[in-house]
């Protein structure tokens, strides 16, 4: 038997509940009626589909046709600074409205969902995975994560690291400058926007290691360029890199 005290608490949690979590669905505005669901229901997550064509072994590129994984034109030429990089599925769809909630909405708690699957996508992916000793998050410029109030690419990477049971390591890379979002520049300026903007703190904590970095987007991979970069520089012994969607 509930006492009319406790009866009250449980009332004012649900309500707590209705006004932080909206209680239909946001992609399909269906009625949230599940105990574990949040902000988008089980239905929509299923929806969920990791790309299944072929892709560069290297950068991670998604091809269009289904044959075999092989080396794109530009990894031919010159390898980037990281050794393999894989993203989940395509930024568009219902993936991309699900990373528009979790990153621009706030809805953070969607991070959980994003990470799982990713690991159903990635999960079993041993070019990926294997040797990794850390996993380490692209940082978001200090100003930037106080005004998001929380780094997205940090969320999945913590969620990664506790389903995998890797050891996360965070604030050893860090943003030092400010730059304009990749997303208005052209690609060739990309590069040249980020030259300078991250730095590891202490590379005795990245030397010698094999380390994972997290990111939600993969556009041009210049982000993750610059990131492997400063990495190798501090000693690491190899980057690895996983995104959940590529634009
Ligand atoms: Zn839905
Ligand atoms: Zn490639």
């Amino acid at each position: 038997m509930r006492f009319p005290l406790q009866k009250k608490i449980g009332s004012y949690l649900k309500l707590a509940e209705l006004i932080f979590f909206p209680s239909v669905c946001e992609l399909c505005s269906r009625l949230l009626e599940f105990p574990d669901e949040r902000i988008i229901c089980r239905s929509c997550l299923q929806r969920l589909k990791p790309r299944r064509t072929s892709f560069c072994l290297c950068c991670g590129k998604f091809f269009d046709d289904s044959g075999e994984p092989h080396f794109c034109r530009q990894c031919v030429l010159l390898r980037p600074f990281f050794s393999v990089h894989r993203s989940c599925g395509l930024y568009f769809g219902s993936l991309k409205d699900t990373i528009i909630l979790f990153k621009y909405r706030g809805y953070r708690v969607l991070g959980k969902a994003l990470a799982t699957f990713a690991l159903q996508a990635l999960g079993r992916e041993e070019s990926l995975w294997w040797g990794v000793d850390n996993i380490i998050p692209v940082p978001l410029f200090p100003e930037k994560q106080k005004k998001r109030g929380f780094n997205q690419a940090s969320v999945l990477a913590k969620e990664l690291a506790r389903q995998k049971d890797i050891e996360l390591i965070e604030g050893q890379l860090i943003k030092v400058k400010r730059t304009p979002p990749q997303t208005s520049l052209e690609a060739s300026d990309r590069r040249k926007n980020l030259k300078g903007a991250f730095k590891v703190v202490h590379d005795q904590g990245i030397k010698g290691k094999t380390v994972l970095l997290v990111d939600d987007v993969y556009t041009t991979g210049s982000t993750l360029q610059e990131c492997s970069l400063v990495l190798m520089k501090a000693g690491a012994l190899e980057v690895k890199a996983l995104t959940i969607a590529q634009a």
